[in-house]
């Protein structure tokens, strides 16, 4: 469906502003226009259509001059985005250009950004588990953060709202640490992970391998066809954009959703500069905007405005956000914003060989992996590192490289080729860390964009308590392949800064007291309360799920309070 993009931003008032179109924004549009709100989505980059804008969708590897992989110059030219997981010549269009966005780097830190329309919900990886009440409670029980301000019962239902639009695979398992939602069937559990599955379980009584979540249509439903999508293929080339909307992104659900309701005014090339708060209103009144192209600037007004830039640049936009009533950044009375920022531990990994197996293969490409379920720190705190953690893992045959004896040439070696190889386990962390004060972004002083705005800067580091989870993730996996009759278990810390696992959060958490956090309950600023943050900024823990699910409910569930407390007159 065409977003009509020209006609619609004649009008400069809305009663509602979405900051960023992507994973988080596409869910604010949804929801306020299907509420009846006339929403105006900004998007500093450009438009991608469903479908339309996806140019290697289908393109074959032979044709792409490195068969998809990236070049040298993409690699001189872009050395931090091209580290980013999938970055390769056949998606690199929907990353940034580093020399576009600079960013200061006091401590190293990758921050990986896609700026179109859509966001990252293009190239995201699409796991999709649910946070348990562990996780919310955790930092507070456990004494290494604040409480959050609401619990895994207030989001199960907004859970359930986004898993049953955007489309859900995995199983139901009734495990405490892992809530089940609404699933459509999982991908097949392959022949050597149904076999490490069973020997955890004879081994051990906490340590569950199961199918991840993921947001890929297994059993399309009336609704996905809805939005004009169809069943995963298993193509496994998502991040080229799918052509059957297989997989979640806003661009090939939410915003075409949105843009049916006739509510949806989409403006991209829209480069927030800053939200404007009213003094005499005692709120903010709408937002600064500055055209990507022809620089001019732009205030759009609007009763209520979510900001889902994506979390650091949602902390960017309100630390320049200035009034007198806000000197530091809007909402900002505690001095907090742009601190806790804390992110995924993303730094350990484990491969192994497994025999056997040689009958058995699986159908395509199957684009999930399986799940091990966090079993530490749950009901106690019994390591000596704060936090849990998730393993992703998954088995794989590699390709048969046979030595004939004529050497790598002639027939026989082509049709050996042709037969897959042995089977290998891996596995890697996805860890919770911990938010720290001193884990922060502010503005600079002296160094501005090309837009005027002044650059961020990151000081954000992995710290002990990361790599004694390291340590234990290994330990421990090892321990569980070798009980499964692997071999070859080999470990790795790759010591990847922080960014690169790409689920950076916090800066704005939410929080029960307006002195240790910036936002409420509802994700409203304690101290403007029409500015709702809903995406990965708000977050006051990280838990150890992929958490971009989570930004979807909450920001579900704030847009719903939003339109009745204006409904209310409250707002
Ligand atoms: C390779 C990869 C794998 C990932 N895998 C997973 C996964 O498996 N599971 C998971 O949960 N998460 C995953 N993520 C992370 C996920 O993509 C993000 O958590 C999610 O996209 C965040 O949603 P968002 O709406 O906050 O930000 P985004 O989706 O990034 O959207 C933000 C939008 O705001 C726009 N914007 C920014 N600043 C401004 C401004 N000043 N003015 C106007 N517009 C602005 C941006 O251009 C962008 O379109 C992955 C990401 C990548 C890249």
């Amino acid at each position: 469906m065409s977003l009509n993009l020209k006609d619609d931003v004649a009008s400069l008032t809305y009663d509602a502003i979405v900051i960023g179109s992507g994973i988080s924004g596409g869910w604010a549009a949804k929801e306020l226009c299907e509420q009846g709100l006339k929403t105006l989505v900004l998007e500093r980059g450009r438009n991608v259509e469903h479908n339309k804008d996806y140019p290697t969708a289908t393109t074959p590897p032979w044709e792409f001059r490195y068969r998809g992989r990236i070049n040298r110059q993409q690699q001189e030219e872009n050395p931090l985005i091209t580290k980013a997981a999938g970055y390769g010549d056949d998606c690199d269009h929907f990353f940034v250009k580093d020399a576009d966005h600079p960013y200061i780097q006091e401590k190293p830190f990758d921050w990986i950004r896609g700026y179109q329309v859509g966001g990252k919900s293009l190239t995201w990886g699409r796991a999709t588990q649910r946070w348990s009440e562990f996780e919310f409670t955790a930092p507070e029980r456990f004494g290494y953060g604040i409480g959050w301000p609401i619990g895994y019962q207030d989001v199960a239902p907004w859970y359930s709202h986004v898993e049953k639009f955007i489309g859900i695979c995995g199983n139901k398992d009734g495990l405490e640490a892992m809530p089940d939602g609404e699933f459509m069937k999982p991908f097949d559990m392959n022949a050597p992970l149904t076999h490490i599955k069973q020997k955890l379980n004879e081994n051990y009584t906490d340590r569950h391998l199961v199918h991840a979540r993921w947001a890929h249509l297994t059993d399309p439903q009336q609704v996905h066809l809805d939005q004009g999508r169809g069943k995963c293929q298993a193509r496994n080339m998502c991040m080229r954009g799918c052509p059957f909307g297989g997989y979640f992104s806003s661009v090939s659900s939410t915003l075409p959703w949105a843009k049916k309701t006739g509510n949806l005014t989409i403006r991209p090339h829209s480069v927030v500069h800053s939200i404007i708060y009213d003094e005499k209103l005692g709120k903010a009144s709408g937002v600064r905007v500055i055209d990507a192209n022809t620089k001019e600037v732009i205030e759009y007004k609007a009763r209520i405005i979510f900001l889902n830039a994506s979390a650091l640049n949602s902390n960017l936009v309100l630390l320049n956000s200035k009034s007198n009533r806000f000197p530091n950044g809007l909402g900002n009375d505690s001095g907090l914003l742009g601190k806790y920022i804390a992110f995924h531990n993303y730094r350990a990994s484990v491969s192994a060989d497994i025999d056997g197996f040689l009958d058995k293969y699986y159908f395509g490409r199957n684009p999930t992996d399986l799940i091990l379920v966090n079993f530490r720190n749950l009901h106690k705190q019994e390591t000596d590192f704060h936090g849990g953690y998730t393993t992703f893992m998954n088995a794989y045959r590699d390709q048969h490289t046979p030595e004939t004896e004529q050497g790598q040439v002639g027939a026989r070696y082509k049709d050996d080729l042709c037969e897959p190889g042995s089977w290998h386990v891996f596995a890697y962390l996805q860890g919770e860390t911990v938010p720290k004060e001193s884990n922060h972004v502010r503005l600079s002083e002296d160094k501005k964009d090309q837009w005027g705005i002044p650059l961020l800067v990151t000081s954000v580091s992995y710290d002990d308590n990361d790599e004694r989870m390291v340590k234990d993730f290994h330990t421990q996996t090892s321990e569980m392949l070798e009980k499964a009759g692997c071999k070859n278990i080999q470990t790795y810390n790759n010591k990847q800064a922080p960014g690169l696992d790409i689920h950076e959060m916090g800066g704005v958490r939410m929080g029960k007291d307006p002195k240790t956090s910036l936002l409420n309950q509802w994700n409203q600023l304690h101290q403007c309360k029409n500015v709702f943050v809903t995406d990965g900024a708000c977050m006051a823990s990280t838990g150890n799920q992929s958490p971009s699910i989570l930004y979807m409910a909450l920001t579900a569930r704030a847009a719903t309070y939003a339109v009745s407390e204006m409904k209310k007159g409250n707002l």
